[in-house]
């Protein structure tokens, strides 16, 4: 297929621009159909998908685990308010307690929702127990999400400038200090927020020993720890949750993406000590419905039941390795990141967005996770065979450069 024609726009990617808000920058393709760690667009062109949704589709497009889920609990219920009791949800919200640090969850739509919920839970937290600090620790370079008040918790200007004035109660300090915390802490704070890796903005890794410091200042002041998983969470880093690795236990958990294997889900888990809300105090009409719950069990039990976390780490090793390679290959490429299946690789210079819509030309989706900066975060059940597909177009796009 001829480089070019992929950017030749089609009848959808013009109806776009004239009904949808223009807040998404696109890609120039139109995507109608996945499976596995492909998909194909309307022109029937095939890619590698290593976005996977944004660290989404966990067992892949279509995955038959999912698709079986998802029919059967449509022929049998979809959705009934949260005034009745539904069986896959408690389903859902056992095994997720069973395999984690804690002891109660409540299900919601998406991980901006989800880490809305852990706010207002750490308000409620400061209210009943710390005299009414309301004051929540973020850390630049965060992302939390697009609500109000996620924004606020979002450590990154250029998503909260648009916005001012924004809910208050949020201090935003440098990523990776434990010291920047101790300072900003007050008798007015309630909480800190952290994502165990930072991953908008550019998968960030702290150092060893900073979300274990976090856990005894919070100890010290007695205040919440609070990890946002959003996007760590369900085995993407090569553990269930990134927090065992960090060899400490937060407060409070928020997952989505990665949860539902591809239906929108959000959840926010608790210890016990910090399960604060009563009743009437939160709430959603769709959240933990039977249709996505069931797909979310469905998920989480291939996950534990196929050792996916043994699959993650694996292949994210020889993932590693051969990005690596590209370091000695390549003076251009200075560094690579992150844990597990999310990845990625930072250039000298500017080139991500080129590198993105080259390797779009030769069939392989990868995402730009800042300027110099490619993210790769596949599907967790991804091959060896399939990175050293992934690793053969991008070496043939980054030689282009040499
Ligand atoms: C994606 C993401 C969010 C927001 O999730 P949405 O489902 O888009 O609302 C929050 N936190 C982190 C760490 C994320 O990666």
């Amino acid at each position: 297929m001829e480089p070019q024609s992929v950017s030749l726009t089609d009848k959808w990617q013009e109806l776009e621009r004239q009904l949808l808000m223009q807040v998404t920058k696109r890609l120039p393709v139109t995507l109608t159909r996945g499976k596995g760690a492909r998909v194909w667009d309307v022109q029937g062109k095939e890619y590698l998908d290593f976005v996977s949704g944004w660290a989404v589709n966990s067992l892949g497009h279509c995955h038959p685990v999912v698709v079986e889920a998802l029919v059967k609990q449509a022929q049998t219920l979809i959705q009934v308010s949260n005034q009745f009791y539904t069986i896959p949800q408690i389903e859902l919200a056992k095994l997720l307690i069973d395999n984690s640090c804690f002891d109660r969850v409540f299900f919601c739509n998406s991980g901006a929702e989800a880490n809305e919920g852990a706010i207002k839970l750490a308000r409620r937290y400061g209210k009943l127990r710390l005299g009414g600090a309301y004051e929540i620790i973020t850390a630049r370079g965060s992302f939390h999400g697009r609500t109000l008040a996620t924004t606020a918790a979002t450590g990154q200007t250029k998503f909260q400038q648009p916005y001012f004035p924004l809910p208050e109660g949020f201090i935003n300090v440098d990523y990776d200090s434990v010291e920047a915390v101790k300072k900003a802490t007050t008798e007015k704070t309630c909480a800190v927020m952290v994502e165990p890796i930072q991953g908008e903005s550019g998968v960030n890794v702290p150092s060893d020993g900073y979300l274990r410091g976090l856990r005894a200042w919070c100890d010290e002041r007695g205040i919440l720890l609070i990890f946002d998983e959003v996007q760590t969470g369900i085995a993407r880093t090569g553990s269930l949750f990134a927090y065992e690795q960090a060899g400490t236990e937060p407060d409070v958990m928020t997952l989505a993406k990665g949860l539902g294997g591809g239906v929108p889900i959000g959840a926010l888990l608790a210890k016990e000590k910090a399960s604060v809300f009563g009743v009437g105090e939160h709430g959603s009409t769709f959240g933990g419905n039977p249709l996505v719950c069931a797909v979310g069990l469905a998920v989480l039990k291939f996950v534990i039941d196929n050792d996916v976390v043994g699959n993650v780490r694996r292949v994210g090793n020889y993932f590693r390795a051969r990005l690596e390679g590209f370091k000695v290959k390549f003076d251009f490429v200075t560094e690579v990141r992150g844990r597990g299946l999310l990845l990625a690789v930072e250039f000298t210079d500017d080139i991500a967005e080129d590198v993105v819509l080259e390797c779009l030309r030769e069939g392989l989706l990868v995402n730009r996770v800042k300027p110099s900066a490619v993210r790769f975060m596949p599907p967790l059940i991804i091959t060896e065979k399939e990175v050293d597909e992934a690793v053969g177009i991008l070496d043939k796009v980054l030689s282009r450069r040499v």
